[in-house]
């Protein structure tokens, strides 16, 4: 599919993240106005609350956009869906007979604050990066082989939907418990080995019955789209506390996702095999489409004061051993019940090379080869100041797919007591 053009000028750019082809939905607010749903084209956001309200977009007999979140629309399933994104396509188009009622409706996006276009319901991490998780077994266990049901089963655990936050919005370095190896006592304080998990989020649109197992066909059909996710990690709390019941604290702290939801019809020309299967998958997690997406990937670190940001990883999230579909199915295959809004972590993103590393961790190898960025700064991990962003882009045939940034500056921890 090529560049489909619009009268918004902006949006017609190749390189430029939010063509008509793309029309992602975030939620945004202006100057004291309540946050309200919008659509973004090009530079500008068409306030699509407005745009329901004027009668310009009429999907139910019931208003979609009176609330400042995209669940309501996720709830009506993938028709609305469809209806809704042909609609846009429609009003955006270039030589729309619309355009003169749809103009006062664009905000520049410059002007506006984004905010979290979802309610996250729940959020699970997966752990479906290969070559991440023999990077994490050769540093903490000296030895690259996988655990023995990593071929097998989507490895997840449930996180903390409480700490899911918008980009931009600072995370406080963790206080916790640690233990050095040699220690008798553990210690309590701030996180000495803060760290970044480059990973795609999935959004569920469509639920599914407590009780009730669903394929991996039925779980692809239920996504609603993606959005680009810092895990942050605190890696010496997650040492000590991890064995045998798996991540908690180090985890909980704090998770960030782009502030735009991009569609799972957005990035439909993007599909992209699973790798060959180096042990035969169970029949149930068998699904008939290719399940990731051909998204170049970029990890950027810029230390306080510095006077430009450093990428210091680039992958592709094709490089996932199991698909967001998968994950879903696994999940809900022993009756869990899966909602609009639930947030699916897709695992560390890495690939075989050392420039595709997406986590700290293996770009120093666990801090024993710090790496040296181009403003001259060497790191470990991250220190206090540091922002780190992620950065997403899936490109078509003269067009891009972009994310939109997800950014998140590092302050010191909070003083305890
Ligand atoms: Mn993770």
């Amino acid at each position: 599919m090529p560049l489909l053009k619009s009268w918004v000028a902006s949006a017609n750019d190749a390189n430029h993240p939010f063509p008509l082809n793309n029309l992602p939905y975030g939620v945004f607010s202006t100057g004291e106005d309540d946050p309200r749903c919008g659509v973004a084209i090009g530079d500008m956001i068409l306030d699509i609350a407005a745009a329901e309200a004027e009668g310009l977009i009429a999907l139910t007999d019931y208003p979609l956009f009176d609330v400042p979140y995209w669940n309501d629309l996720m709830e009506e399933g993938p028709a609305v869906w469809a209806a809704l994104r042909e609609r846009l396509t429609a009003l955006l188009a270039k030589g729309s007979k619309e355009q003169e009622a749809v103009e006062p409706l664009l905000v520049p996006m410059a002007e506006a604050t984004l905010h979290m276009p979802l309610v996250v319901s729940e959020y699970t991490d997966f752990y479906a990066g290969k070559q991440h998780a023999q990077n994490m077994g050769a540093i903490l266990r000296g030895s690259p082989d996988l655990p023995a049901n990593w071929l097998h089963i989507p490895i997840g655990y449930n996180g903390r939907a409480s700490s899911v936050v918008v980009s931009g919005t600072p995370i406080h370095r963790p206080n916790g418990q640690t233990k050095a190896p040699d220690a008798e006592m553990p210690s309590f304080g701030p996180s000495k080995r803060l760290d970044i998990e480059l990973e795609m989020g999935a959004i569920v649109g469509t639920g599914s019955e407590f009780g009730q197992p669903i394929t991996v066909d039925e779980a692809d059909a239920m996504i609603f789209g993606y959005v680009l996710l810092n895990d942050w990690s605190a890696r010496d709390i997650q040492g000590w506390e991890y064995q045998p019941l798996g991540p908690f604290q180090g985890k909980a702290f704090g998770t960030s996702i782009s502030p735009w939801i991009v569609t799972a019809a957005a990035l439909e020309p993007f599909r992209a095999p699973t790798p060959p299967r180096e042990k035969q998958l169970l029949p149930y997690l068998s699904g008939s489409k290719d399940g990731l997406y051909n998204i170049e990937l970029e990890v950027l670190m810029q230390p306080e004061g510095a006077d430009h940001a450093s990428v210091i990883a680039r992958t592709n999230y094709s490089r996932m051993y199991y698909s967001a579909a998968e994950q879903l199915c696994h999940h809900a295959i022993g009756g869990c019940a899966m909602n609009a809004g639930d947030l699916l972590g897709s695992g560390t993103i890495s690939g075989p090379d050392r420039t595709e590393f997406g986590s700290l961790m293996e770009l120093s190898w666990a801090g024993r080869e710090p790496f040296t960025l181009e403003t001259g700064e060497t790191r470990g991990f991250i220190e206090d100041g540091d922002t780190l962003t992620l950065r997403g882009n899936a490109r078509g045939d003269g067009y891009t797919i972009g994310f939109g940034d997800c950014v998140g500056q590092i302050l010191p921890a909070k003083a305890w007591g």
